[in-house]
């Protein structure tokens, strides 16, 4: 199946069920409501000469128009690359120039950033092109670009002439292009958080992100009668493949709060349309629970949710099912060279492995736990690299086979970077990346193990651990501390606590207090950028 007749699928079975309720936008589309939409698009693009196979980018916040979008370049087989709201302009031609992006849809603009301007940084030839025939020397693929809303800019054309011009192509004509596509053709460019460094492109098919979505929300037992909450970016497949793919394999309805993330738009959205369901990365959370009005709120229609994309605090998971009252708020662990999910917590596990775990595998995938440097499946209970094999793994990294290669080996295991556990029952336990592992005077300490302690000191609201040079013992450890609002604490008083309850290599000999931390728009800290401004603050 591919993602396009399984749109199709949903809206013949519940057309006039709501399917798109963006409240920023004041937008309620049924499944045929939305359907025609996406047909329209669709014909739009096929008019401007896109064909299969080539790639559009799409450069907006959380919108309509991004689900839109999504759904006709799947149907004609165009490639979408997911274009991350915060880009500046050197990440924005790195993304456009490595895809290759013949077309790009932008919204105007979006909190600081003015797509419009930037582009016209990137390419000036753009202001005086005729639409749909730019011809810029930075970006040498880039014929067209089309600006949301009804306003004429120059060199670009608008949304509405954009759906206008699918008038000229018939039903037919669409039918026939979403006829040719295949399951396993590449339909998504999507880049990585660059959590870690320089993002990269996984390349994804509909086989894959269309099953992902559908079993993470199988998994939640989802039906059309669920109504998602989806605060997490579209542009980042969380809320792309777990959120709108998750809702259309089940005939459920997306809910876009706002076009950013704002914990009271969260928390309004879920009142006000009684939301069944809600996802979002930790901070998130912790956001909405922190919110002064949180108690105001009635949340009492959430029965399902899924927290993931980086650690999930011990303490949150606790608060989100007994204040937000989400029984079965799930775990879910992956990456977006997965698409995402490898493994996913069950309402039906012990409480302790629900807040603990990320749960177990995903159906119809492998997972095992090898040593780095042998390859060989560690005991039950060992750290090791988590590979997993599968439908979910990606086709590749977008025109950069050496990266495949590292990534993917020859049996389809893709080798995630990523230190973990797996117990006897088979749940996993993330215990960091390998990058951030701190090895100390040749112990291996996990900075996660010290985060989750630390969390427990009562003034502390957030804590982030990292390894830094040291001469000695090659790295020592330092901990990043958000103090609770109005408190004050000392470093000797945050070290003494630890004295006798963790061993003494793992007690932080550093400790500097900050207000925040170095984030992707995703929300995960960047403990790289972390690294390196403790080196320039510590003069190591
Ligand atoms: P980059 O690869 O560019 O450095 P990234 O790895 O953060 O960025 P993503 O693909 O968005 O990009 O994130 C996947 C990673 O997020 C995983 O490899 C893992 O390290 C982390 N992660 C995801 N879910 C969880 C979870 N539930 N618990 C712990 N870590 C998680
Ligand atoms: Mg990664």
């Amino acid at each position: 199946l591919t993602i396009g007749d399984m749109f199709d699928e949903t809206a013949a079975k519940h057309p006039n069920h709501p399917a798109l309720i963006s409240r920023q936008q004041q937008i309620r589309w049924t499944y045929s409501e939305l359907q025609a939409q996406i047909n329209q698009c669709a014909k739009g693009l096929l008019k401007l000469g896109l064909q299969k196979g080539q790639r559009v980018g799409i450069w907006s916040p959380n919108r309509a128009e991004w689900c839109i979008t999504q759904f006709a370049t799947a149907k004609i087989g165009v490639i979408l690359v997911n274009l991350n709201p915060s880009y500046r302009l050197h990440e924005i031609e790195y993304a456009l120039t490595q895809s290759g992006c013949s077309a790009i849809v932008i919204s105007p603009a979006f909190k600081s950033s003015n797509y419009t301007e930037m582009l016209y940084t990137l390419a000036p030839e753009l202001k005086d092109s005729e639409p749909g025939k730019l011809k810029a020397a930075k970006l040498p693929a880039l014929t067209t670009v089309i600006r949301l809303g009804a306003e004429k800019t120059s060199g670009m054309f608008s949304w509405e002439e954009l759906m206008a011009m699918g008038e000229e192509i018939s039903d037919e004509q669409l039918r026939s292009v979403q006829r040719e596509q295949e399951f396993d053709d590449p339909i998504n460019i999507q880049y990585t958080s660059g959590t870690t460094g320089f993002p990269k492109g996984a390349t994804l098919s509909h086989h894959n992100i269309l099953n992902n979505g559908y079993f993470v929300a199988r998994l939640q037992g989802f039906t059309h009668e669920d109504k998602l909450c989806i605060p997490v970016p579209l542009y980042h497949c969380f809320g792309m493949v777990m959120g709108n793919l998750g809702c259309i394999t089940h005939g459920a309805t997306m809910i876009y709060p706002s076009e950013g993330f704002e914990p009271l738009a969260v928390l309004q959205a879920v009142q006000e349309e009684r939301c069944t369901a809600l996802y979002g990365v930790p901070t998130m959370f912790i956001a909405e629970l922190d919110h002064p009005d949180f108690a105001s709120f009635d949340l009492s229609s959430l029965r399902t949710g899924v927290m993931a994309g980086s650690p999930c605090p011990i303490e949150v998971m606790k608060k989100v099912i007994s204040l937000m009252g989400m029984r079965d708020v799930e775990i879910c662990y992956g990456m977006t060279e997965t698409s995402p999910v490898s493994t996913q917590t069950r309402l039906d596990s012990t409480l302790e492995k629900r807040v603990s775990t990320v749960g177990i595998i995903h159906p119809h995938q492998e997972i095992k736990i090898v040593d780095p440097a042998t390859g060989k499946i560690v005991p039950a209970g060992s750290p090791g690299e988590l590979c997993t094999r599968g439908y979910s793994v990606m086709l590749g990294y977008w025109n950069n086979p050496e990266a495949t290669d590292v990534a993917i080996d020859q049996a389809r295991w893709m080798h995630t970077g990523d230190l973990a556990t797996m117990d006897q029952e088979g749940y996993i336990n993330i215990v960091g990346r390998i990058k951030d592992m701190v090895i100390r005077g040749g112990e291996n300490v996990y900075p996660r193990e010290i985060e989750e302690f630390l969390y427990t000191h009562p003034k502390i609201s957030d804590v982030q651990v990292i390894g830094v040079p040291d001469p000695k013992y090659g790295e020592e450890i330092c901990a990043w501390v958000r103090l609770k609002a109005g408190e004050q604490a000392t470093i000797e008083e945050i070290r003494t606590f630890c004295q006798g309850k963790i061993a003494h290599y793992k007690i932080p000999r550093y400790i500097l207090f900050v207000e925040a931390f170095p984030m992707t728009v995703t929300g995960k800290i960047q403990k790289f950028l972390m690294r390196q401004q403790s080196i320039k603050d510590l003069g190591l």
